[in-house]
Parts: C-alpha cells; structure tokens; sequence
C-alpha cells in the first residue's frame, strides 16, 4: 500500500515512512492510494472475533510489509494488554435503539488511547530495527498529549515534546502530561488556544531544516496510522450489533475530524454504515460547512468539552480531498484560501458531503442538560464530549436503524462539569487515584516559534 499526499506534490512513501512523517512536506495529510474492501463474507467471519483479531484483519491490507503478521499480531496485542476492560470497546444500551460506545478504558481514559498506545509500539519497533531517533511534537486540547506520554514515556529511541494551551485543559489532562518523571517526557504550557498550538507545529513541520535537524514526527490525529487504528472500534461496534445483516449509524463528538473521518474509512471499507453523524460543541466550524458550506475561521470560545475547541479541523482536510474526487489541485487552492481565513465549497462538493455526513451543534446548556437527563434516566455518567454526540444523536437518529454513539472520554477526565451537571463528582479509577499527589514538571512558553524550537533543540537527548 503507498500514501499520497492531499496536495499532490510530496514524497509516496511506504507504510513505514507515512507512519513515522505525520505531516507530508508539502503541508498536506497522507491517504492511502486505495482504500481495500471486504466481502460479506469476510465480515460475517470477523462478527465473532476478539477485538485483536479484528485490529489485526481490518488493518493489514493498510501496513504493507513494515511488519510481518507475527510482529503485527504481537504488537496489537502489547498496545490493547494495558485496557482494563477485556473487550477493550464494550457498548452500553442508553435507550431503545441506542447505544453507547465505550472508548475510554485505556490508560489515560479517552480514545486516544486506542491509537496512540498501538503507535507507541511501532515507533518503536520501527526505529529499533533501523537504528535511529526521533523527536515527536504535539499538539493537544488535552487528550491527544496524556496519550502520547503515556504511550511514549521511558522508550530509548523517542524524545516527546507536548505542546498544550495554558489554562485551557482540565486538571486531570494537564496532571496526566506533568507527572511522568521520564525525562524523554517534555510538556509544554503555551500562551494561547489550541489552534495557536497546532499552528506552531504545521510551522515546525514546515520549517525543513529545523524538521531534519531534530528528526521531527508527528503523532497528531492528522498521522495517518492513528486514523487507521480508529477504524477498527467501528467493525467491533457495527458488527456486535449483527450489522453483516443490516446496517447501523455513529455519532461521533468532533474536533479533528480524525475519529469521524475513520469512521468513513470503515464504510469505504464496505462496513454497512448508514449515517455518520458530525456532533460539535459551541465551536462549531464543522456543523456551519457542513450546513451551508462556507468554512471560514472564527475565535475559538473555552467550553466544558475542551477537546473539541477547535476551529480549523485538520483532518478535514482528508474528508475534502474525497469529496473533491482526490483533486489535490483543488485542495491546495482551498488550503491556500484558509491561511487567508476561509473557504467556500460549491454547491456540488456540499451535496456529496451532506451525502457523506450529517451534522449537529450543542451548546453549553444543553451539554450540562443531556448529562444530567441521561443520569437521571439511565445511570449513565456522561463525559460532556460524550453527551454532545449523544444529545446530537437523539435529535438526528432513524429510530429504524441502531445508533451508536462514540463516548470519547471517562467522566472522570472532566469531573467540574459532571459534578456542575449532576452533582455526582466521578472518582478517578484506582490506577489513577493518586494523581493530584504526583510533583509536576512543566515549561511554560509563549506563542513564539523561534523560542519553541530553542527548548525543543535543548531538550533532546544528544
Ligand atoms: C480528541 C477528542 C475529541 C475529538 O476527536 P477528533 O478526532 O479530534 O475529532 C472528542 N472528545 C474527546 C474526549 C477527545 O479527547
């Protein structure tokens, strides 16, 4: 399998080099050539496997020769060992017709954990066969950068640097990025939002020299090895729900658009998917395109669901350059427009992404009421993420076809707006439950480039 880039003009490269590059030098995100299709068959043989066994069917076409089956087999089965929960996505019934997808019992409680821990393993059998480092740089709202030091905490061959806005995620995210004692471990507070830090980054990557010099990699969602690992929970969920014989539908809570975008990845794959739902919080970039097809950036507002603050979505990017029928010409053109502050899409290109994706918008109050409705009803402690999928969901679903919804995080991760919402403060899981004891260490940075690279030059281990 090769990867091109969605702006045409950088390096095709293996499995391997997609993996390790993240963002492709021309500034566009890699996708695979051709996305492989299963047969009925092969998907009636995958409905009673483990969660391993489908990783390992649903991924392989994708990886090429970078592993051998057994390395792959082994690998998967490292990076799913540390999820306490043996079926690793289990689904909770929340009404008739819909269901809950658990993705947060990883390690740090969100389903980064999913892609990230998988990752985890191959940069680093990756690089200890050929010998080298890297520095990986992100960028995170919160739950991104727990799960890439969690998953790269203490490996030889890695240094990680984490950049995070300042004041802008919850105590438990920025607890779970400044307690890892390693010191391959680097979180970075930036003044500023999100978008400023994953702007600093783009720049990073495409500052080539400095990208050379330290070896720099990308674990962002825009890295196409993590939307692959995302694929997998949509064929255990779909195919739990007997959907060999009939189709199901997603919500998914979006910021990055890479959790969404795997779920279209599933359906190309010939997963019987009816509709994939776009939810978004007051930051809603998406809902706004995907309604009117004008995407323009506005000021990113702090809300109860920070990871999904965000208003320039990455991976759209990928979604896009589907829609526009793999024009990378036409993507350029529009990314090109974007750094000026937007873009609109033609009326055809909206008709194929309303074709592709529906999409709603949840405000604050409503976050805090669908938390608080669902405790009463159900039981169910939602995390905010959670509940806008949820809310979104409710209001969207066909009730002739089973609706699964995404729950992205623990409540746990953000216990001031479960506690404000229900009055129920969720304790922190008992691996975790000495968290706000653990000494921090953090840097604190300004929105300045050249700075940024000083302390990522100096950090490295030489
Ligand atoms: C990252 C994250 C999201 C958004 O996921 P994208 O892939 O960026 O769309 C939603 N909820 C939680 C809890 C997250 O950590």
């Amino acid at each position: 399998m090769r990867y091109i880039s969605t702006r045409g003009s950088a390096p095709v490269l293996s499995f391997e080099d997609a993996l390790l590059t993240g963002l492709a030098r021309d500034g566009g995100l890699y996708v695979p050539e051709a996305i492989p299709r299963f047969s009925d068959k092969d998907l009636a043989d995958m409905a009673t496997m483990s969660y391993e066994d489908i990783a390992f069917k649903v991924m392989r076409p994708f990886i090429g020769d970078t592993f051998t089956d057994a390395e792959f087999t082994a690998l998967i089965d490292k990076a799913y060992s540390g999820f306490n929960h043996t079926v690793r996505a289990p689904l909770v019934q929340l009404d008739q017709g819909h269901f809950l997808l658990e993705l947060f019992h990883g390690p740090t409680l969100a389903f980064k954990d999913f892609a990230m821990q998988l990752i985890g393993q191959m940069f680093q059998a990756v690089l200890s066969r050929k010998g080298e480092r890297v520095t990986i740089v992100g960028a995170t709202s919160g739950d991104t950068g727990s799960a890439a030091i969690e998953a790269f905490r203490g490996l030889d061959n890695v240094d990680v640097f984490i950049l995070f806005p300042h004041g802008r995620v919850s105590e438990v995210q920025r607890r779970q990025m400044t307690t890892p004692g390693e010191s391959n471990v680097h979180a970075l507070a930036m003044d500023g939002d999100f978008d400023d830090c994953q702007a600093r980054l783009k720049d990073m990557f495409n500052d080539h020299d400095f990208r050379d010099a330290v070896r720099l990699a990308g674990v962002n969602s825009i890295n196409w090895g993590r939307v692959l690992a995302q694929v997998v929970y949509y064929f255990t969920a779909a195919l739990s729900m007997g959907a060999c014989d009939r189709k199901v539908s997603f919500t998914v809570p979006t910021g990055n658009f890479g959790d969404i975008f795997a779920g279209y990845i599933a359906r190309e794959m010939g997963l019987p998917i009816a509709d994939l739902v776009v939810a978004t919080n007051q930051n809603d970039i998406l809902h706004r395109c995907l309604t009117t097809g004008a995407y323009h950036k506005g000021a990113v507002h702090a809300s109860i669901s920070p990871s999904m603050d965000i208003q320039v979505s990455s991976n759209f990017e990928r979604a896009l350059y589907f829609a526009y029928g793999q024009d990378s010409n036409a993507i350029k053109a529009l990314m090109d427009d974007l750094a000026q502050g937007g873009f609109d899409v033609g009326d055809d290109v909206l008709r194929t992404l309303q074709d592709t994706y529906k999409s709603g918008r949840v405000s604050e109050e409503e976050t805090s009421a669908t938390i608080k409705e669902f405790y009463n009803n159900t039981g169910e402690l939602l995390c905010p993420h959670s509940a806008i999928g949820v809310r979104v969901a409710q209001a969207l679903r066909d009730r002739a076809t089973p609706m699964i919804t995404l729950a992205t995080a623990h409540p746990a991760k953000f216990p001031d707006a479960v506690e404000a919402a229900t009055g129920i403060r969720p304790p922190l899981p008992d691996h975790m439950a000495d968290l706000f004891d653990r000494d921090e260490r953090v840097t604190r940075i300004s929105n300045d480039l050249e700075a940024l690279k000083d302390i990522i030059k100096g950090g490295i281990a030489q």
